[in-house]
């Protein structure tokens, strides 16, 4: 299973399996015994890299060559034909500026991807500036840095498909008469949509493939949660708004000249019905992936247009998945095989989206699958535990609550943290459990602590998207502040902009249901997302924790010291609480206090421990002390 595969923590250093003794890293081309494998031509400073990076590099396949200055990398560049050019940005030093943007006008045109490794933003904004493909910060992570270069060199190489593509179609315009009508005629005919069905589907497909080669897409697009239609309306109901669903989508593509309105027009686009709610789609001149997701866009937002049926109009969603030829595969048959699984994924993210097909789709989705049934077990067999970070009072010093962070103790890999799962466990839905279960605990255990006389302690929950979804959150919140006897304003529910906020669910009406029961609500990674003022404007919140991000930048950044210091006073100024997250130093301690905030977490105080171990800072935690002159802190390791 990679994700959890530990060796995944070393990608900064090298793969062991590639540790051959005395290996040179710069070969030229015309060395004897050159392979053919592309080659990766990197300008770096840094030992580390020009120690290692050539080991990681041979073991994705390419042939690593190191240009000793800036000369020699430029000379490499014109004479040589590198797939990909890896440049140390350094961009303190104007030699390097300049070598970025030497390389970046010599190779112009070209399709060779330039990444830049930079430390630090200005020099991201620097490398972005002098517009290289793209960026990894330093240290290197060289699995994150080769799975760029692969997106990037596919980038290349789908940009030359759709150059070809469309010479093709020219060739294709100038035989309009065999490409004419691909859309009537066929026998095999759905009744109730009236539209082909799926056996004259691949035919016109496979026709359009012949006829447009390249560039051609298969799109499936689906009605999602089509039960409910079926259920409030019966079946005959279901199968009305069924063909008014073929009729709308008919209409989207005559009306943007994609589908002839007659057989007497130059067919570029069929459409048909595949299977129940499945519509299939292929489109011949609209350009690769952008003619695709064009397409898809306007079906979806046609889907999403009140429709009749039954008597009643009614609301639908829609998906879709997208695959392309040739990248995604050479018969339609195929085509639509890999729409379909893009499909099943565009789903599994919730639906109302477009996912194009990409070739490591299945071998994800597997391992997805694997994870999700380890999950699985691991709640059943109790593995997964809750640690808490305590939250501390700025003014005083004292622990006034703790933050419930699940933690998953896997019996071969050890105490697994939740960036390793929760991902997956967010996709697959069993987030909505694990979520379910850090609350029953955490709150089980703020009684105990309580019954202990901590009277005052408070209990911060994350909440997920996927509990939402479930649609039972108001009631399991009430039952546990019922079953454990606690006050509703000690229990706080953190939504997350990154997670919770960023669905598309309307679960406002949620969070003024869990208002009433009296729970405090904070907006957690406060500053991540796209709307974070208007978060606060619309939604009933007691307090922001702003982003560890901008307090790990505020100390050298400017602007980022600007946005903490603006967002700390904007939410002063609506009476909320300013929690900081990620203190890490006496430094940024000293700065987000003299900015206002109430309270923090961070591992200078603490990371989050087990509940014995909470329960020992709870006991030492000594309120006589003024934080910043004495710091009572027990410091940890981490
Ligand atoms: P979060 O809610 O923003 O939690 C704070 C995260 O920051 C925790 O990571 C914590 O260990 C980390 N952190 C705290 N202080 C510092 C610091 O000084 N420096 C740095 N670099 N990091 C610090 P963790 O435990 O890995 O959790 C990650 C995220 O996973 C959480 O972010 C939360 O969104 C989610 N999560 C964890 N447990 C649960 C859960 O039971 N349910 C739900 N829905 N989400 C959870
Ligand atoms: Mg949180
Ligand atoms: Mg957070």
């Amino acid at each position: 299973m990679t994700s959890l595969d530990r060796s995944a923590l070393d990608a900064r250093r090298p793969p062991e399996a590639q540790r051959p003794a005395g290996e040179t890293s710069n070969k030229r081309r015309d060395e004897p015994g050159r392979s053919e494998a592309p080659r990766a031509l990197l300008l770096i400073k840094s030992s580390e890299i020009r120690r290692w990076g050539p080991r990681w590099l041979r073991r994705a396949g390419f042939e690593a060559e190191i240009a000793g200055d800036v000369a020699e990398a430029l000379d490499r560049v014109d004479t040589q034909e590198p797939a990909v050019v890896i440049v140390e940005a350094g961009l303190r030093d104007p030699a390097r500026v300049w070598a970025l943007e030497g390389i970046q006008r010599r190779i112009h045109g070209r399709g060779i991807p330039i990444m830049a490794l930079c430390r630090g933003d200005r020099e991201i904004q620097r490398a972005l500036d002098a517009e290289v493909a793209d960026v990894v910060r330093h240290p290197v992570d060289w699995r994150l840095l080769l799975h760029r270069i692969h997106v990037a060199r596919r980038r290349v190489e789908t940009r030359r498909h759709l150059a070809e593509a469309h010479r093709r179609l020219d060739r294709a315009l100038d035989v309009v008469g065999q490409t004419h009508d691909l859309s009537y005629g066929t026998p095999d005919r759905d009744r109730l949509t009236e539209l082909p069905g799926r056996e004259a589907f691949l035919a016109l497909a496979d026709r359009a493939l012949a006829a447009g080669g390249g560039g051609t897409a298969v799109l499936v697009v689906a009605i999602d949660r089509f039960d409910a239609v079926n259920e409030a309306l019966g079946r005959e109901g279901g199968d009305q708004v069924l063909a008014s669903v073929g009729r709308a989508m008919r209409g989207v593509l005559s009306n943007r000249g994609w589908l002839p309105a007659s057989s007497g027009g130059l067919a570029t686009a069929a459409l048909a019905r595949l299977s129940g709610v499945h519509f299939g789609v292929v489109t011949t001149h609209a350009g690769g992936a952008e003619g695709a997701s064009r397409v898809a866009h306007q079906l979806l937002s046609e889907l999403c247009e009140p429709i009749e049926g039954g008597g009643q109009t009614v609301h639908l969603v829609g998906s879709a998945g997208a695959a392309l030829h040739p990248n995604d595969g050479d018969t339609a048959e195929q085509l639509v095989r890999h729409a379909e699984a893009a499909l099943v994924e565009a789903r599994r993210l919730g639906g109302g989206i477009l996912r194009f097909y990409c070739s490591s789709l299945n071998e994800g989705t597997t391992r997805k699958l694997a994870i999700d049934r380890m999950l699985r077990t691991a709640l059943r067999k109790n593995q997964l535990e809750v640690h808490y970070q305590p939250l501390v009072e700025f003014h005083t010093g004292r622990i006034v609550g703790a933050e419930a962070l699940v933690r998953w103790r896997h019996p071969d890999h050890g105490l697994i943290q939740p960036q390793e799962f929760i991902p997956v466990a967010e996709e697959t839905g069993l987030m909505a459990e694990i979520s379910n279960h850090t609350l029953d605990v955490a709150t089980r255990q703020l009684r105990e602590w309580r019954d202990q006389g901590f009277d005052d302690l408070g209990m911060a929950v994350n909440l997920s998207l996927c509990q939402f979804r479930q649609g039972d959150l108001v009631r399991r919140v009430r039952d546990a502040i019922v079953t454990n006897g606690l006050r509703p304003e000690s229990l706080e529910l953190e939504i997350s902009e990154r997670g919770v906020l960023s669905g598309d669910l309307e679960i406002i009406e949620v969070l003024r249901a869990l208002k009433e029961l009296g729970v405090r609500l904070s907006l957690d990674d406060f500053g991540t997302g796209d709307s974070s003022i208007s978060y606060l404007k619309d939604f009933p919140v007691d307090s922001l924790k702003i982003d560890k991000s901008f307090v790990a930048g505020a100390l050298d950044n400017n602007s980022d010291s600007a946005i903490t210091s603006a967002m700390a006073d904007i939410g002063r100024r609506l009476s909320l609480r300013i929690i900081a997250e990620g203190i890490e130093t006496d430094h940024q301690l000293e700065l987000l206090k003299g900015m206002g905030c109430h309270q923090f977490q961070g591992f200078l105080f603490s990371p989050a421990v087990a509940s014995q171990e909470f329960r020992r800072l709870l006991s030492v935690s000594d309120p006589t002390h003024e934080l910043g002159r004495t710091l009572p802190f027990p410091r940890r390791s981490r």
